[in-house]
């Protein structure tokens, strides 16, 4: 299995290998390393063919463990939601280090939540912290929930089904900090992104129109008056989006925009306050 990963150019060729592995044998990885015993019934060779055949066809190893870590939290991932990326981990960290400041039972909204990841990192973080979870499609609510309960967090976490590109539904209130990584990738670059990426992941969660950055304008200007007074809003951005969604910030009166630079030096998410 790993010298087929490996032909097929699959970079994490071992690491992968053994995830599958162990998803085909209901093992988790540790297990699998201590009894060594790959494949103890044909049922269980049969599907690790089988995901090795889904994987060599470009498939994301995420969607087939159904599983993927965010700050070591599992989180349950199915093509209805983006798999987390150790990108969007900078954003949670960032959320985290604003409200351990005086804001550790501060309000927090993850608007476009999908899988939920980076609000019940900060639930996670933080258990005095009120989350609520928004997106736009129910399969991603129904996700982000199982999620909270996956993590034992599930009494602490809300959820509300609405449009980011709408105004908030009242009955919201405000926060002291709305987190957000939402569709940021310009139409017409959604054809050049990866295939696992482009032929798996749900485009809608991608795409974020003609420039890509129709929802920091959405958001920027809909949901800063649910801010409350010294809260944050932060973003993740894609690149070279940062300059134009601090400006955006600024523009509608936020102050103190600066972004922070993920592991790779990209400008990956930008925060101002109120
Ligand atoms: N970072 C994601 C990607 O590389 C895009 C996430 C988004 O649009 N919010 O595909």
């Amino acid at each position: 299995m790993r010298s087929a990963l490996r032909a097929a150019g699959v970079e994490a060729a071992d690491v992968e290998a053994r995830l599958i592995a162990a998803t085909a044998s209901g093992k988790t990885t540790a297990q699998l390393l201590r009894d060594m015993t790959l494949y103890d019934t044909d049922e269980v060779e049969k599907r690790a063919a089988d995901m090795l055949r889904r994987r060599l066809a470009g498939e994301p190893v995420a969607y087939i463990t159904g599983v993927w870590e965010f700050r070591g939290l599992p989180m349950e991932v199915n093509p209805e939601v983006l798999i987390p990326r150790a990108d969007t981990e900078v954003l949670a960290d960032e959320a985290i280090a604003f409200l351990e400041g005086d804001r550790r039972d501060g309000r927090v909204l993850d608007l476009c939540c999908g899988s939920g990841c980076i609000g019940l990192a900060i639930a996670d973080a933080l258990p005095r912290a009120r989350v609520t979870l928004a997106d736009i499609s129910a399969e991603a609510i129904e996700v982000s929930r199982r999620n909270a309960a996956r993590n034992g967090l599930a009494e602490r976490v809300g959820y509300v089904l609405c449009d980011a590109m709408a105004p908030p539904p009242v009955s919201l209130g405000s926060f002291d900090l709305i987190v957000s990584n939402p569709p940021y990738i310009a139409s017409f670059d959604i054809l050049t992104l990866d295939a696992s990426v482009r032929d798996y992941e749900p485009i809608w969660a991608l795409d974020g129109g003609e420039d890509g950055l129709d929802f920091y304008r959405a958001i920027v200007k809909g949901w800063t008056a649910s801010l409350r007074r010294g809260g944050a809003l932060m973003f993740e951005v894609g690149e070279e989006q940062a300059a134009e969604v601090m400006a955006l910030m600024s523009e509608a009166g936020l102050r103190g925009a600066a972004s922070v630079k993920d592991t790779r030096g990209t400008e990956r998410v930008v925060k101002a306050f109120k």
